[in-house]
């Protein structure tokens, strides 16, 4: 059975003040309620039914979050318990639900109570801590509830009283043209109250600025531009209003050999010009270790030999990539006399059959000969 509306379950405005959804409420429980109506299935899921309404639209983060989704904004079954902070793989993927909630300033009834704001913090990680994983401490300056007056923002043993310009509500009613609007009390900031001495810590703001240092647990396999969330540690909320988040941004840094590419990893192998003419084993490394490639004679430079799963295995789920080797034969330097001497020997030895030991050498050069002819005179 579809859910009906909560404030058509409590037949209350959508503006209706905290005050009036408790009446409406009261009264339906009056009337409904089990022990007056034994044995009414009826009445027994309109009592049900109601007090799941007042569960909602009593509490201000709630009541935006149903304001702006509706029923699935509040479902208890899509989770609504709040992540876990020390799920941290988890929250990759919880992104999205999580967002539900970060709407920001909650719109209660009452007052107006607001969400910290979250924060970004870009964490560098070597392509190593990045594919195997890593736990990495961060320190980051946040605004946290003040230690003085836990928030109050009211010194010791001096009190808060109500706010008269708005009756405690946090909003005033101002009357614009035909239209009358609800704006935040601009005596109160929607605090509804006021802070008759402000504390010295936070001088009434309940809130100071803070470092603090956090643990982060990097899953394997993530990269450069993936979002870490920690829940609740984000900016300190306003009016008892929720923490913001903390999102970790990781950001790979270049690594001297490899090259990333998504799943799969790249990097140039040098080779002597005589393994490249000869064949032979080179060893090759890895993320891990090292691997062993049979470069195979008369390899040219280019040629890209494919190592299987030696390349990251992705934070998402899917196949473990590949690392791709890219051969460059290296031309010789710093020769002695005598190592000149003998590659001169060796020239005159190739010179002999250039079309049998440098094929491509000379059907360019053959190339270049003909283009000449054909736009010469
Ligand atoms: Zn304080
Ligand atoms: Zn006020």
């Amino acid at each position: 059975m579809a859910k009906r509306d909560y404030y058509q379950v409590l037949d209350v405005a959508r503006t209706a003040t905290e005050a009036e959804i408790k009446k409406a409420y009261r009264r339906l429980a009056m009337k409904y309620h089990p022990d007056r109506n034994p044995g009414d299935h009826e009445a027994e899921e309109r009592f049900k039914e109601a007090k799941e309404a007042y569960e909602v639209l009593s509490d201000a983060q709630k009541r935006a979050a149903y304001d702006q989704f509706g029923h699935a904004g509040v479902d208890p079954s899509r989770g609504g318990g709040g992540p876990n902070p020390g799920d941290v793989f988890g929250d990759i993927f919880g992104e999205v639900f999580g967002d539900i909630f970060g709407g920001g300033r909650a719109r209660g009834g009452g007052r107006q109570v607001f969400r910290g704001a979250d924060l970004r913090y870009e964490l560098p990680l070597d392509l190593e801590q990045a594919v195997f994983g890593h736990t990495a401490e961060v320190e980051i300056a946040t605004l946290g509830e003040c230690g003085t007056c836990d928030g109050s923002g009211a010194a010791k043993g001096s009190g808060v009283k109500r706010c008269d310009t708005c009756n405690g509500v946090g909003q005033v009613r101002m009357q614009q043209g035909f239209f009358a609007v609800q704006q935040t009390c601009p005596r109160c900031k929607g605090r509804g109250q006021i802070v008759e001495k402000p504390c010295d810590g936070c001088y009434g703001q309940g809130r100071v600025r803070r470092n603090k240092t956090l643990q982060v647990k990097v899953p394997p396999g993530v990269d450069s531009g993936d979002r870490i969330r920690l829940s609740g540690e984000g900016e300190a909320g306003r009016n008892g209003g929720p923490p913001g988040d903390l999102y970790v941004e990781v950001a790979v840094r270049e690594h001297p050999i490899f090259e990333r590419d998504g799943a799969h990893l790249s990097c140039e192998v040098p080779i002597c010009f005589t393994t490249a003419a000869l064949g032979g084993e080179i060893e090759v490394p890895t993320l891990d270790g090292h691997a062993k490639i049979k470069v195979p004679a008369e390899t040219q430079s280019g040629r890209v030999f494919r190592l299987r799963e030696k390349g990251v295995r992705p934070v998402r789920g899917g196949p473990t990539g590949d690392l791709f080797c890219r051969i460059v034969v290296e031309t010789p330097v710093n020769l002695s006399n005598e190592q000149k001497d003998l590659l001169r020997r060796f020239e005159e030895t190739l010179r002999k059959h250039p079309d049998r030991h440098n094929p491509r050498e000379e059907s360019w050069l053959k190339g270049v000969k003909k283009f000449f002819e054909n736009i010469g005179p």
